[in-house]
């Protein structure tokens, strides 16, 4: 579903991604982890196409990303984003935070916006929280509200970026929960993180990428007990 071939990009002198090719297969669940400044968000940000790449080449459905369309713009729609820091409507109730965009930007009645919403929120265990804003969540409550704002959108594929990293370790797990039950889904998930043991629990693959590049990928048992890459395992060591 997602193909990336010799993908570079550079901020003026920082060359970031230094030719970084990989593909997600539909429902696979993908965690890219790393150092710190390794490129992992700008990878992310590359795939939905945040930030335009200097070269190389993106597909997502066979639809090219890194060339402007109306096929790419449809695309994008279907490809979400879930950040660290939420980015929740602070004047809108939860089920607000929800039911607009579909009444807003898919056109969807108000009532039908309201009852998917419902629904949606409940997956999330949220249905307590309908008519709470957000500063009245917790970190842990905004985030899946976020993921259940994604959902509802009809996104395929969900990018994550380090989605439990703002959280208390208790709060996270209640993210890290809710991501679970997505996966069982059948979403397509790329997710960085610098939780190793969900990565591994979760994902059918992941990648380790240091310096723009991708060091090392494979199974989580392979890439988190066995690591072949020197630099793999000396990430892993240091952050044990
Ligand atoms: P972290 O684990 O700390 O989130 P990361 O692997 O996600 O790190 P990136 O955010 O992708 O790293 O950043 C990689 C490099 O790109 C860093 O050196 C950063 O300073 C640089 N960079 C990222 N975004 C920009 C930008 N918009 N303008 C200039 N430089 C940027
Ligand atoms: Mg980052």
């Amino acid at each position: 579903i997602i193909r990336m071939k010799n993908i570079h990009k550079a901020f003026g002198d920082t060359h970031v991604l230094k030719g970084i090719s990989m593909s997600v297969r539909r429902g696979e669940i993908v965690s890219i982890i790393g150092p710190s400044g390794s490129g992992k968000s700008t990878l992310l940000r590359c795939i939905n196409q945040l930030e335009e790449i200097n070269s190389g080449e993106i597909y997502v459905n066979d639809c090219s990303m890194h060339l402007k369309s109306k096929s790419q713009n449809e695309m994008r729609k279907k490809i979400g984003m879930v950040f660290q820091n939420f980015n929740l409507f602070p004047h809108y109730k939860v089920i607000e935070n929800i039911s607009k965009p579909l009444n807003v930007v898919k056109k969807l009645n108000k009532d039908e916006a309201h009852e998917i919403a419902v629904d949606i929120l409940k997956k999330v265990k949220l249905e307590d929280k309908l008519d709470e804003y957000p500063a009245q969540l917790s970190g842990g409550q905004k985030q899946r509200v976020g993921i259940a704002r994604t959902i509802a959108m009809g996104s395929e594929i969900i990018l994550f970026d380090e989605p439990t990293s703002a959280l208390d370790p208790e709060i996270a797990a209640e993210v890290l929960s809710a991501i679970k039950s997505l996966a069982d889904e059948g979403f397509t998930m790329v997710i960085v993180t610098h939780q190793i043991n969900f990565a591994s629990e979760i994902s059918d693959r992941i990648i380790f990428i240091d310096e723009g590049k991708i060091c090392e990928q494979g199974e989580p048992e392979e890439i988190i007990i066995n690591p072949k890459n020197e630099r793999t395992k000396r990430f892993l060591n240091a952050i044990k």
